[in-house]
């Protein structure tokens, strides 16, 4: 079981696109559910029409989910739920530490472990880390292996502005899903062991994790909403699937490049080997 979980922000770019291909292809290939999960929690960064806009290119791509769309928003009972319980049992604190008290410790120290705060409006939830290691074996980048408490300290699971944040949800959605196979970009790849470390406290079984290569621009920067990314191009989408295809290191014969993109995600699913970007970290698409 696989997904794809974009946030509705704006349309698509080749990178989330890139993404979606991926997760798609490696649970196609396993004959697996590809689920679509939208990552809407942050709601002021949410666009109007984004959501509708990401269903539609994916379909024009051929990426067909399966089931209904997972909205997160849909779930926040269940979030608080479950922090409820963290809580209870003393996992969690309330931390008042503004962001300039913070802003020179990327790591965070431990401030208001022992402050005793109310949780109220001025304070942010943090989950206690461990001394101990956490680790995993990524199918693409090799055996990871953290101490939480000692490369990023305790982490904020609810910011002060009472979002839940995305470290926490996706490990909640994840298991409610029952994704075993997480295939994502390695920009998260800092991130799985916090992933890791929730769903050892929670019970949850771990999913096998695949962190593909992150597309970069010539300047080496990946590419995303903030840097201005042009929206995938839906207008011709077997050029945009051939080239995805070849930044996957697939090899697609040259006369798929104008076969429809449906067509093309046939060849993909048959050939798929997601071992082609075994240890690379970044990919740049080429100039036209
Ligand atoms: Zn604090």
């Amino acid at each position: 079981m696989g997904r794809f979980a974009p946030s509705p922000t704006g349309p698509l770019h080749l990178g989330s696109l890139y993404t979606a291909l991926a997760s798609y292809l490696d649970a196609r290939r396993h004959n697996g559910l590809w689920l679509l999960r939208i990552d809407d929690l942050d709601t002021p960064r949410n666009a109007d029409g984004a959501s509708d806009a990401i269903l539609r290119c994916l379909e024009r791509f051929g990426l067909h989910w399966d089931g209904n769309v997972y909205f997160q928003i849909q779930h926040l009972e269940h979030y608080q739920q479950i922090l409820a319980t963290l809580q209870h049992q003393q996992w969690l604190y309330a931390c008042r530490c503004s962001r300039k008290t913070l802003a020179n410790t990327p790591i965070y120290p431990g401030y208001c472990r022992e402050a005793g705060f109310v949780d109220d409006e001025s304070s942010a939830l943090r989950l206690k880390t461990q001394d101990r290691q956490i680790e995993f074996d990524d199918a693409l980048q090799g055996f990871i292996s953290q101490n939480l408490i000692r490369e990023h300290g305790d982490f904020i699971v609810r910011r002060k502005d009472r979002i839940i944040a995305y470290q926490f949800a996706v490990v909640i959605d994840d298991y409610n899903q029952r994704i075993n196979h997480v295939v994502r970009g390695a920009d998260l790849l800092d991130s799985t062991a916090k992933q890791l470390y929730l769903q050892q406290l929670l019970g949850y079984p771990m999913p096998r994790y695949t962190h593909l290569p992150l597309i970069v621009d010539q300047q080496g920067n990946k590419l995303s909403k903030q840097t201005l990314a042009a929206p995938a191009d839906d207008s011709h989408p077997e050029s945009t699937m051939f080239l995805l295809l070849r930044l996957l290191r697939q090899n697609p014969p040259a006369e798929l490049a104008n076969a429809p993109a449906e067509l093309q995600l046939q060849w993909a699913i048959a050939h798929w080997k997601p071992l082609a970007l075994k240890k690379i970290r970044a990919i740049q698409p080429p100039i036209h």
